[in-house]
């Protein structure tokens, strides 16, 4: 393979997995726990060893055609590793960096922070993203510890330590069938504690009796039922009205809410900063602890699985046919897509979601459809006042003094 063809594509992410699928909580939407499922008669430990590390630091780095290189440690709970992986990741990262400059971000559910993390955080410029679901009645509601107790507390004293220590760090709350009727409760709750970046994702699954490794659907599963906490299309599209009434009135350029950046990205023919409401997928592969890498993290099933690191390279497998096949899903679409009128800001959403059947019988059809529609309907006057100020060199925050109705 001629590498330096896809050199100049796009940038190349790869999420890595260090302690893979294991976490200290079992949050009962999670779609990672059982992942573990894949490994589980494979003889491994479970988490990444040193030389994979290496291989995985050096050829990372070298694969980049950018002079910015993002190391992005998911999990699971990527602080089940002790601190000293993190300590010898910087080391070969500086070992490899030649020039680059290299940044970290964590995603972490918090309940293991403590002050030698946060300093290490601190001292090293890691940005932090926090999992929280809200005020404790919306996150306890389903996000527990393996014994069935409570996380919310542990997680606020992580962030505390976070905020005492100065760490950069964001929130990441899944909006489900619990909590998605309570926006304003979960927006300001978010404010109060000192989140100005804040990423409200959809939980959508569907199961069946006989998922892969588990009992989560694929997301090509016909025989699938809707797990119940999911976020109804009805809720969502209401919630999201609701929040973005609250924060374009108050907070445009104070508060950044990710899809509201990702509309507004689109709305003015940027990349939007988030792969769903992207054109295409493939921003982001995600690489297990034993070095097996998936299309996507949503997709870490077996018939998306690119390879594994020790056999071939980041580029074949992030550049190669079958992720191309994986990239070009996310334009396949139904009719009622290419014909609406949003698909500029929408673009169909996550293929993972696209389950549902068209009104004239269409399958292909994102399940939050309806929600998304209301959505950017409801939105639509404002982001053509913001994009008017972007047009004409003026700042977008000017919406939360203009006479708009939707
Ligand atoms: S499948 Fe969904 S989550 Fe994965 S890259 Fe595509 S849009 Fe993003
Ligand atoms: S709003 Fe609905 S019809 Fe329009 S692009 Fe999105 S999923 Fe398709």
């Amino acid at each position: 393979m001629n590498d330096t063809l896809f050199f100049g594509c796009k940038p190349l992410y790869v999420m890595a997995k260090p302690v893979g699928a294991r976490c200290n909580l079992s949050c009962e939407y999670c779609y990672y726990l059982e992942k573990v499922n894949l490994y589980a008669d494979k003889g491994e430990n479970g988490v990444m060893s040193n030389e994979l590390l290496e291989h995985f630091t050096r050829e990372y780095i070298e694969s980049q055609t950018l002079p910015d290189v993002l190391f992005q440690w998911h999990g699971g709970e990527p602080l089940m590793r002790p601190i000293s992986f993190y300590k010898r990741a910087m080391e070969l990262q500086r070992k490899y960096a030649h020039g680059r400059r290299i940044s970290n971000v964590l995603q972490t559910n918090g309940t293991l922070l403590n002050d030698e993390w946060c300093r290490f955080f601190r001292d090293n410029g890691w940005l932090i993203g926090i999992s929280i679901d809200g005020p404790q009645e919306f996150h306890d509601e389903f996000r527990r510890f393996r014994g069935g107790q409570p996380s919310w507390h542990k997680v606020m004293r992580g962030i505390n330590l976070l905020n005492k220590w100065h760490v950069e760090w964001n929130a990441m709350a899944v909006i489900n069938d619990f909590n998605a009727d309570y926006p304003l409760d979960l927006y300001n709750f978010f404010k109060e504690i000192g989140a100005h970046y804040i990423q409200f994702t959809p939980i959508v699954e569907r199961l069946t009796a006989n998922g892969c490794g588990g009992h989560l659907a694929t997301p090509s599963a016909t025989n699938a039922t809707l797990a119940d906490f999911s976020v109804s299309p009805e809720q969502w599209g209401q919630f999201l009205c609701d929040l973005f009434d609250e924060w374009v009135r108050e907070d445009v350029g104070k508060y950044f809410v990710q899809l509201f950046d990702a509309t507004l990205a689109n709305w003015v023919g940027q990349e939007p900063g988030v792969c769903s409401t992207a054109a295409q997928c493939g921003q982001s592969v995600c690489m297990e602890h034993n070095g097996d890498v998936y299309s996507c993290d949503h997709f870490v099933f077996p018939e998306y699985k690119l390879g594994n690191i020790r056999n071939s390279t980041l580029i074949e497998m992030a550049y190669g046919d079958k992720q191309k096949l994986f990239d070009n899903m996310k334009g396949n679409l139904p009719g009622q897509c290419r014909k609406c009128e949003w698909l500029f800001a929408c673009h169909g959403e996550c293929p993972k979601n696209r389950f549902a059947t068209t009104a004239d019988g269409e399958s292909g059809l994102n399940y939050l459809c309806e929600g998304y529609r209301k959505f950017f309907k409801h939105v639509a006057p404002y982001m053509d006042f913001m994009k008017n100020e972007i047009d004409n060199r003026r700042s977008p925050a000017n919406v939360m003094k203009a006479d708009i109705k939707s």
